[in-house]
């Protein structure tokens, strides 16, 4: 992988540097973590794929990183922006403890600039303002002493991206494993490896969007210059570290919705991830500077469904499509219904505890 930045300098913002040394004194900046000294006063970000290299008084691309003197800081260490007990499923995540709550934080910032996005609000929202960060004081410690009083059985870190924040992450996770909760990141997958082995040893599941297999859509669409770093990092999350992997692909009418594509990304998912990799297609609705395309229709989210069957995955699910069947687990050997989903409510049918069809034995790939 490239420790070369990916960002033109001329995107990143000036920092009010008088306020933000206040708030250091105060305790509320975090040291940043990989953070590699350069000439000049310059340090390079190396906690995801865009590596910002950040002049002294300025931010990193996600706004969220500031470089005042030479020492990059997290601006968003104790910062959420929201929290909720959900159900695994509605991350989605299907495979790994059915029916469980995770706890589920965002913060603020994002590392991509999706034209689509459906976040905007919380993603752009600007976490270089000293006075909306100081609002904020969550600390992992409070994370899971929420998560136990929510009845939750795992945390997640989701709503924004996870990618950039890895100093609040990483104490969270750390703590989570002690406290026996399960652990979850909600991802767009352009973490950097060197962030994915700091994780790793304390991080359980891996739900990433693979977007598509073209690069211009993460050109042109997400202004990020090629999907294969992304790729590379699952791989790595699924073969050294040996997480629970879901990956979920949007499919955006005339982006990423030819058959050559889908089947292209099943049989990456499958060669690279395992075939018993859950794959959830998802419908698109349009928004923002997408407004001019027609939502997904349903007719082709069913033909992603075959595409990845045929193309070997055992478990393809719909996304934002209420249909009768499109969210239900079947073995793949026999058709039993294992698990029956009716929006975010799973209910387990018929799925022994290691996870097997009890008629035949067929790993499902599911851990209860
Ligand atoms: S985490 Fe932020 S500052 Fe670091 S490389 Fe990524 S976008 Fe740049
Ligand atoms: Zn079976």
């Amino acid at each position: 992988m490239p420790a070369q930045s990916v960002v033109d300098e001329s995107e990143l913002m000036d920092v009010q540097e008088s306020e933000w040394r206040a708030l250091k004194e105060e305790g509320v900046l975090r040291e940043a973590l990989l953070q590699e000294k350069l000439d000049g006063g310059r340090v390079r970000c190396n906690v995801c794929q865009r590596r910002c290299s950040i002049p002294s008084g300025k931010a990193g691309y996600c706004m969220t990183r500031i470089n005042l003197g030479g020492i990059v800081y997290t601006t968003i260490y104790g910062v959420i922006s929201s929290a909720a007990a959900d159900p695994i499923e509605k991350k989605p995540v299907f495979h790994y403890k059915p029916g469980s709550l995770c706890y589920s934080v965002g913060s603020l910032g994002c590392n991509f600039r999706c034209v689509f996005c459906q976040n905007w609000q919380i993603s752009f929202a600007d976490a270089v303002q000293p006075t909306v960060v100081s609002q904020y004081n969550f600390l992992p410690q409070d994370l899971i002493r929420s998560a136990q009083e929510a009845a939750c059985e795992g945390v997640a870190w989701t709503y924004n991206e996870p990618g950039i924040w890895l100093e609040y992450t990483l104490d969270g996770a750390r703590l989570a494993k002690d406290a026996g909760l399960y652990t979850v990141y909600v991802t767009n997958g352009y973490v950097t490896e060197e962030h994915l082995d700091m994780i790793g040893p304390y991080l359980d599941v891996y739900r990433v969007d693979i977007k598509s297999m073209s690069d211009s859509l993460y050109r042109e669409l997400i202004r990020v210059p090629t999907a294969a770093g992304i790729l590379e990092v699952a791989k790595r999350a699924r073969q050294k570290w040996g997480m629970h992997l879901e990956c979920v692909t949007n499919v955006i009418p005339t982006w990423n919705d030819s058959e050559d594509n889908l089947r292209q990304t099943a049989r990456w998912i499958a060669d690279n991830l395992g075939d018993a990799t859950p794959w959830h297609v998802t419908r698109f609705f349009p928004y923002a500077k997408l407004q001019n395309l027609p939502p997904t229709p349903p007719a082709a989210l069913e033909k992603a469904v075959e595409i990845g069957r045929q193309e070997g995955l055992k478990f393809v699910y719909l996304g934002n499509l209420a249909t009768a069947t499109g969210q239900n687990t079947y073995c793949y050997t026999d058709g039993t219904l294992s698990i029956e989903r009716s929006g975010y409510r799973a209910r387990i049918v018929a799925v022994t505890p290691d996870g097997k069809c009890p008629t035949d034995g067929t790993d499902l790939n599911l851990h209860l």
